[in-house]
């Protein structure tokens, strides 16, 4: 007998907008977190969020304490740092690209509006895995961290938005399921905010440096917050002993803006970057967010991809009880919906983009964008998924300069080709599970044939 409708493992983005959603349909929801009810969202972050996040799941936009600046674009440089390409994404009538926010403000507003819709909010509750009945889960179990006690709570869903913990999803049995991420398949990261002795300029613009004597296989960020401080990290490759504080420390002492600058504060994190999961959801369970893998595995930016999650989650789920069925087969609705209409396509087909760039070296990095091999437009096709596509008259004139490196052009065409493949699929992603197995077979052979592993 299921105490509630639906029970959500972790308030961050992914489960407090999910509860919110839920609970708004008339779900009797219970989100459970491990953390204080009022450190939730505190992580260490970049603290970027694009604008379109917000606005495709009808979140009011950041104001007073929580917003750090307006952002109406993002410069990405090579490691020379003489030229760099300008990505913004503007939605029509819309202000501005995004905003750095203050993550706890963030968070506390979603868990806010989670609590306000109805959800129970149950923090110190650390989830430790889940119950099953037979290959359907049924609940969790979890300390009460306050009075040290084991608990247990049924619903007919449950959903592990624990995060990069996956809680729930490391304990699973079904072999769709995967249990772990490569470590090859991690960001690795280092974080500080930062006040600096003037302010970051231009205020507007996020930095992105890609470098890879300081972030191997990732990138360096600086975000400006507001005024004189700045969330400023980096990312490497998981997997290769890479120590990304050692690493960060090195660029700052490389780069004078930092000179005195004074540490307000500072930690690791990480975050997967790779192909969505084979399948989001399983008997009783669905994961979403870090725990889903829905962040973009070329940024690592997960906070808006989670929300979204949750906002297309929360109908399938009240269809799935109101219809007395929480099989695979019936969530399954999940993976289509993600996967065809929202970001699983895009995040699939940015995979491929992901072992390109972590297969490119500073000099050939510093060679596309001195030469203009790869320009605005480029990025901003190839961040929809959609692959770097050379115009005819465009592609002879790229050609030319790029004639010293034909190899790397030749493998960015592969690519970008691939890429556009990989979108297509997903856009046709199987219906019902019973036709999963030779699409899958699909995306593998993509992989395979680029020699990269999936
Ligand atoms: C260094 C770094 C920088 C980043 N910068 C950006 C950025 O600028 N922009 C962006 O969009 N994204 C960024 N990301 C990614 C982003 O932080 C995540 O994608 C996003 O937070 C995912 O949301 P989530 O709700 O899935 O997980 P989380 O935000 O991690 O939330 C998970 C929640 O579950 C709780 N929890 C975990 N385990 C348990 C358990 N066993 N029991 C109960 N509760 C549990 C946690 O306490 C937490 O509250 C960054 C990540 C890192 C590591």
């Amino acid at each position: 007998m299921s105490e509630h409708d639906l029970i959500v493992v972790g308030a961050g983005p992914a489960g407090a907008h999910l509860a919110k959603e839920a609970a708004q349909r008339g779900l009797d929801v219970l989100l459970l977190e491990r953390l204080a009810r009022d450190r939730v969202g505190d992580k260490v972050c970049g603290e970027g969020i694009a604008l379109h996040h917000l606005k495709n799941a009808g979140i009011p936009y950041p104001k007073g304490k929580e917003l750090g600046n307006t952002i109406n674009s993002i410069d990405i440089y090579p490691p020379s740092m003489e030229r760099y390409v300008t990505v913004s994404q503007r939605v029509e009538g819309e202000p501005c690209d995004g905003w750095t926010i203050d993550r706890i403000y963030f968070g506390q507003r979603l868990l806010g509006y989670a609590e306000k819709a109805g959800a129970i909010i149950q923090d110190h509750a650390h989830v430790l895995e889940p119950i099953f009945d037979n290959d359907t889960v049924t609940g969790v179990k979890y300390k009460d961290t306050t009075t040290k006690t084991m608990k247990k709570a049924h619903a007919k869903v449950t959903v592990d938005a624990s995060g990069m913990s996956a809680t729930l999803r490391r304990k699973m049995k079904n072999p769709l399921i995967e249990q772990t991420i490569a470590l090859r398949d991690q960001a690795v990261c280092y974080r500080e905010i930062l006040e600096l002795q003037e302010p970051f300029e231009p205020a507007d613009r996020c930095w992105i440096i890609m470098d890879d004597r300081y972030s191997p296989g990732g990138y360096i960020w600086i975000f400006p917050r507001g005024g004189n401080i700045a969330n400023v990290g980096l990312g490497t490759q998981g997997g290769h002993g890479y120590q990304p504080k050692e690493l960060y420390k090195q660029f700052l002492t490389s780069n004078p803006i930092f000179k005195d600058a004074k540490v307000i504060h500072g930690g690791g994190g990480a975050a997967p970057i790779r192909r969505p999961l084979w399948s989001y959801v399983a008997d009783g369970i669905v994961f979403i967010g870090d725990s889903g893998c829905h962040v973009n595995p070329i940024h690592g930016g997960g906070i808006g991809s989670s929300i979204e999650a949750g906002h297309v989650l929360a109908p399938i789920i009240k269809s799935a009880i109101e219809t007395n069925d929480v099989s695979l087969a019936s969530l399954w609705q999940f993976n289509v919906e993600y996967n065809r209409k929202h970001y699983g396509q895009k995040i699939a087909s940015l995979d491929l983009m992901r072992h390109l760039l972590q297969e490119v070296g500073n000099e050939e990095f510093d060679f596309v964008i001195k030469n203009r091999i790869l320009t605005t437009e480029d990025l901003l096709r190839a961040n929809a998924g959609k692959g770097i596509e050379l115009s005819a008259l465009d592609k002879a004139g790229r050609m030319l300069r790029g004639l010293r490196k034909l190899g790397l052009l030749r493998r960015i065409q592969n690519v970008s080709k691939a890429m556009r493949e990989m979108l297509s699929l997903y856009q046709n992603f199987p219906e019902a599970p019973d036709t999963f197995e030779p699409w899958k077979q699909r995306v593998v052979q993509i992989y395979n044939n680029l020699g990269y592993q999936t």
